[in-house]
């Protein structure tokens, strides 16, 4: 099957050419006929499947008849995370090119009076984060009822972030007729609920089982004791120690637990940038893009901040604590090991994680085969003299998953991204350029061990 089969119009075709794909991925392959056709979809898919064309292209080539009008935009497409919505940008830019296409983006972080002045010109894609839309739908300066198109991409997560009752309202301000494509990678009870109410008898297309996993990736857990400190000794350990390890996701639970581990490995003198919810959206881009530019090769965050972000080529998932929705799991590994490549995943497992390990186990059908890596010499290894605050505020506290804080619907006056926890010690210098290694590292020793890619220098940004 070649892209010409589909039903695309030559401009597109064109722009897909232009970037290199020869052929259509599975989801693409089934859902765009159907989306030209007007169907509505239930795309059950997770990122890495090429999705995000699945409805990008089919959609230029709709829009490509008729204008957009003033406050009334023609399509809108609802993300969970302001870096989804901007990353579903960046595919209207690509595969629109030279279409002059009004895309505009309704997300926290950036003025409403620049996001005001882009609607009153006239916007053929919408694409949002659902709080953000609903601020302005209530200022009375954006009407949906031009929608023709609506899409809601990462449905699941939309669900853990809380955001259901956000897309129930939005469901009900765009017009019956209109045409919903609707992707989620898995399933659960409240979803199946959403789409039965706001689906017009729509074609299922699958791709995967929601719970598979890659089989290009190694998965393997290592056992840790319980205190943070042993933690972090042994994923350094483990990253040095890291075979083929061109660049790497290091998840962590809690947001607060993000910013120690990245405050941490900088401290041993590692090139890493962090991301997670409660930085601002430069830092959070400036992150990912030093990230995907190879120029930070390790990148600490959390399962909302890096939710299918598009980042190609990452040999290695850490997991520095085990998520406790294996669901999770799933997603994070799925970093690595895309497109047939191989993929490290490597899981710090603590005796508290047991159950959660076996529930993960459980959902993937398999289990994770265990590593033998010397046990960290806790005794013997000088601890840094001064351990960052948040760390030891967090130890005792039950982890709590940062979804559930804002479960039970939407505090109006409250931006999306508020539904995260405030970290304690946030680093100064998160996503931002790294000093050159050649510091004094915090505990004795030198950064001889250290791969060299790892102690590249990074170049300042302006
Ligand atoms: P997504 O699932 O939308 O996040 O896409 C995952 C990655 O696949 C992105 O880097 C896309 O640029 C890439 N991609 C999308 N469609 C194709 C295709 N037909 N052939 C090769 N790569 C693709």
């Amino acid at each position: 099957m070649s892209f010409s089969n589909l039903g695309l119009s030559d401009k597109v075709l064109a722009a897909v050419a232009a970037t290199g794909y020869t052929n259509p991925t599975p989801i693409q392959e089934q859902a765009i006929p159907h989306v030209l056709s007007r169907r509505d979809v239930l795309g059950i898919a997770q990122t890495g499947t090429g999705k995000t064309a699945a409805f990008t292209l089919p959609m230029i080539t709709l829009l490509e008849k008729g204008r957009a009008r003033a406050l009334m935009p023609r399509t809108l497409i609802l993300e969970p995370t302001r870096e989804l919505a901007a990353q579903v940008k960046e595919n209207f830019d690509k595969y629109g090119a030279g279409q002059k296409l009004n895309v505009a983006l309704l997300i926290g972080g950036v003025s409403f009076g620049d996001q005001d002045l882009k609607l009153s010109r006239g916007v053929d894609v919408l694409i949002a984060t659902p709080g953000r839309l609903l601020d302005h739908t209530e200022r009375g300066k954006l009407l949906l009822t031009g929608i023709e198109v609506l899409v809601i991409d990462e449905a699941d997560r939309m669900l853990d972030m809380g955001f259901i009752p956000d897309i129930e309202r939005i469901c009900k301000l765009v017009p019956f007729t209109r045409q919903t494509l609707f992707f989620t990678a898995t399933m659960p009870p409240e979803i199946r609920r959403i789409t039965e109410t706001f689906l017009h008898n729509p074609v299922k297309v699958e791709v995967s089982k929601p719970a598979s996993t890659a089989v290009t990736v190694t998965q393997s857990q290592v056992g840790v004791g319980r205190e943070a400190h042993e933690k972090r000794e042994m994923l350094r350990q483990l990253l040095r120690d890291a075979k083929d390890l061109k660049n790497a996701i290091i998840f962590c639970n809690r947001k607060r637990d993000v910013a120690v581990v990245y405050k941490s490995l900088q401290k041993h003198g590692f090139s890493v940038g962090a991301l997670h919810g409660d930085m601002d959206q430069s830092a959070r881009m400036a992150a990912l893009d030093q990230f995907r530019k190879g120029e930070l090769p390790l990148l600490v965050a959390s399962d909302v901040a890096a939710r299918g972000l598009d980042i190609p080529e990452v040999s290695h998932v850490f997991n520095f604590d085990v998520p406790h929705h294996p669901d999770d799991y799933v997603h994070r590994i799925g970093r690595t090991g895309r497109a047939g490549r191989l993929g490290t995943a490597i899981s710090l497992v603590s005796p508290a994680d047991q159950k959660s390990v076996a529930a993960i186990e459980k959902l993937i059908g398999q289990p994770i085969a265990h590593s033998d890596v010397a046990p960290v010499a806790v005794s013997n290894t000088p601890r840094p003299p001064k351990e960052p605050r948040a760390e030891r505020a967090s130890e005792d506290r039950k982890p709590k998953r940062e979804s559930q804080r804002s479960r039970g619907g939407r505090n109006r006056t409250r931006k999306p991204e508020a539904a995260e926890m405030p970290v304690a010690a946030q680093p100064a210098s998160i996503g931002r350029a790294m000093p050159p290694l050649s510091r004094e590292p915090h505990e004795p020793g030198d950064h001889s061990h250290l791969p060299a890619f790892l102690l590249r220098p990074i170049r300042a940004r302006g």
